[in-house]
């Protein structure tokens, strides 16, 4: 039984994992809610200790109810308990330095990457999916007890309804084996593959005192190849493929690049309607970008509270069809960040803002963005076609601002 580890119940203040939604919560909670595992017998009530007994536990993404507690640190990257490194995953001849000498566009040009080291890196990388990849199926509660790590993971909700994930901290999504993509954005860059917790295809998820980072390999301090950063880490949250009904709340998201994409594709007509998620009392806190970035869904964001720091581009994104309540967030810059950098559009037509505070002082998010856009960006209207109903008590920005500093993330359910 290594890797089951029993942990009374006095051990925690209180047993979370049976836990459900609040009704009215968010998104989340339309329908018939979101109550995860709650209804798992006692048989399927773990507590876990490493990636082995996760991994037992998730039981392959079945859908039978079941509560798993994490309990320590749980490194994604071991194999019988044995800490794997990037070099570990490493076949065909696979090495950076000869990946780097192939793709230089010096010399290879713009063309996509083939050939030995191409084909080399794609089977290490699928040596390292099979460790960190890990499907979290139907009637899911995976909460941590205190102190609790998952380090190295990609969580994944595919095609699955009803799934808590809560009081954990997600940390460190590390690709080993970025790919070069020649074509992004003029120059060029890296794409890395995992997101800490991806939810495609995901209907009733709750996401709840969640803390997500970077931590142990910030990508700042990566090197630059080809003149773009080297990334090691996809997103903390990404909401694609049809996902629908989502509440993401108390969470803190940090020291990242890009925190959360909601829709992945401007023709991905799929998500038209779907994609419907609230963010409440969140940290976001030296996010780069895509806090959140939204195509196509009905978000409420409500009651965050943003700490931008050097590296910022923008916050709140914009984009195809998207329809962004927002109300009573805070947001707090250094001098050089302004108001009118806080939101960016790429196709997205309409931004509703109220209650924000910038620095402490009441601004309109959306007049800012309209007058400051310098004609690159096509100005938005305050209409976005829905007004949420399903949300609790929602806050001033300013008690937000305090609440959310002292309560969000893992290790702080009151
Ligand atoms: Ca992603």
């Amino acid at each position: 039984m290594l890797g089951l580890l029993c942990v009374p119940a006095h051990a925690e203040a209180r047993d979370i994992g049976r836990d459900t939604l609040p009704a009215g919560d968010g998104w989340a909670s339309y329908g018939a809610g979101t109550t995860g595992g709650a209804a798992a017998d006692d048989a399927h009530v773990y507590t876990v200790t490493d990636r082995a007994g996760l991994v037992r536990a998730l039981d392959n993404g079945s859908d039978t109810p079941k509560i798993i507690r994490i309990a320590g640190t749980v490194d994604a990257n071991t194999d019988d308990g044995d800490h794997l490194d990037c070099a570990d995953y490493a076949t065909g001849g696979y090495s950076p330095k000869k990946y780097l000498a192939a793709y230089d566009p010096r010399t290879w040009g713009s063309a996509k990457p083939s050939g030995p080291q191409e084909e080399a890196r794609k089977a290490s990388a699928a040596r390292q999916a099979e460790r960190v990849v890990l499907p979290v199926g139907s009637n899911t509660t995976l909460v941590g007890l205190r102190g609790a790590v998952l380090k190295g993971a990609s969580l994944q909700v595919r095609n699955a309804d009803n799934v808590i994930v809560r009081n954990l901290d997600l940390r460190d999504a590390y690709d080993c084996f970025p790919v070069w993509q020649p074509n992004t954005g003029g120059l060029g860059d890296w794409k890395t593959a995992y997101d800490n917790l991806w939810l495609t295809g995901a209907t009733h998820v709750w996401v709840d005192h969640v803390t997500a980072s970077d931590k142990g390999h910030p990508d700042e301090a990566e090197p630059t190849y080809f003149a773009r950063n080297y990334l090691r880490h996809d997103g903390l949250l990404d909401i694609t493929n049809g996902s629908d009904l989502v509440t993401v709340s108390w969470s803190r998201f940090t020291g990242h690049d890009k925190a959360i994409l909601i829709g992945n594709g401007d023709t991905v007509a799929g998500d038209r309607g779907k994609l419907r998620v609230t963010l409440h009392h969140n940290a976001f806190e030296s996010i780069a970008q895509r806090a959140p970035r939204v195509r196509f869904g009905q978000v409420h964001l409500y009651n965050n509270r943003y700490e931008v720091t050097d590296g910022h581009r923008y916050s709140v994104g914009v984009s195809t069809e998207s329809g962004i309540h927002a109300e009573n967030n805070a947001f707090h810059t250094p001098g050089h960040v302004e108001a009118a950098d806080l939101v960016k559009s790429w196709n997205g037509t309409a931004l509703h803002q109220s209650g924000t505070l910038f620095n402490g002082y009441p601004v309109d998010l959306l007049a800012i963005h309209n007058a400051y856009n310098g004609g690159s960006e096509r100005d938005l209207t305050a209409d976005v076609g829905w007004t949420p109903t399903l949300h609790t008590k929602i806050d001033s920005a300013a008690v937000a601002d305090r609440e959310v500093a002292r309560g969000a993330g893992a290790g702080r359910i009151p």
